[in-house]
């Protein structure tokens, strides 16, 4: 259904916070609504969580005519939805490059190689820092790469999670055609919708995968594979 709710300062606050941030968790997002709503709002009504959607959606109705675009994503690795907001007037790549030096995205472009081409997306920390030995251009230091991590994980474009690093929302949104089309071999499109995959489910019995929510759905229905067509064994978390 669309909003009705007319573009305040609410919508301009939230959306600075969003632009500032590149991507926030539906939670985040919340809280920025409630102080957009603390300092902008007239009367002293207080939000409730699903006004998000509608603020986002007017923000978009708005937006469309920059091509810049509030993206909504679940991502599978935490269970958690994001917004992240997105640029289409130029490629992420091009941002980056307004940000860091060539060799600091040559480490940026790297991660997404190793990570794209390693098993399950994840990748130890200690890879990542011997990634500045492959830098094309002036070299990095473990110490500026450590650095480099944390701010691109501030921005959402990599997870770490239990000792090891992973894509972020923002890059499943921001950067998956360009994984999927330089590491086509490699990355895994789903069966059922035939997006790509980044953390999905796996068949126990073939090597395809599927994002957790066609499964679930998939097997409201029917109870084979539909790559391998074997019995699917076990449940969809
Ligand atoms: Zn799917
Ligand atoms: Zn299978």
């Amino acid at each position: 259904m669309p909003s009705e709710m007319p573009y305040t300062d609410v919508h301009r606050a939230f959306l600075q916070a969003l632009s500032h941030h590149g991507t926030m968790s539906s939670k985040q997002a919340y809280k920025a609504l409630l102080g957009a709503y603390a300092r902008y709002h007239d009367d002293e009504t207080v939000p409730m969580e699903d006004q998000v959607a509608d603020v986002v959606a007017s923000i978009n109705n708005k937006l469309h005519r920059y091509n810049q675009r509030v993206k909504f994503v679940h991502f599978e690795l935490i269970n958690t939805d994001f917004y992240v907001f997105c640029n289409q007037t130029e490629s992420a790549i091009d941002r980056l490059q307004n940000c860091y030096t060539e060799s600091e995205l040559s480490l940026f472009r790297l991660m997404l190689r190793e990570l794209a081409c390693t098993e399950d997306n994840k990748i130890r920390p200690i890879a990542c820092l011997n990634l500045t030995t492959e830098i094309s251009g002036k070299a990095i230091s473990m110490m500026r790469a450590e650095e480099l991590l944390e701010e691109w994980e501030k921005a959402g474009y990599f997870v770490q999670l239990d000792g090891m690093w992973y894509f972020g929302p923002r890059t499943t949104v921001e950067f998956e055609r360009y994984l999927s089309q330089n590491f086509e071999e490699q990355m895994q499109k789903c069966k059922l919708c035939n997006e790509t995959v980044f953390y999905g489910i796996k068949c126990a019995t073939c090597p395809l995968y599927f994002h957790r929510d066609c499964m679930r759905k998939y097997l409201k229905r029917l109870t084979k594979c539909p790559g391998c067509k074997e019995m699917w064994s076990f449940p969809v978390s």
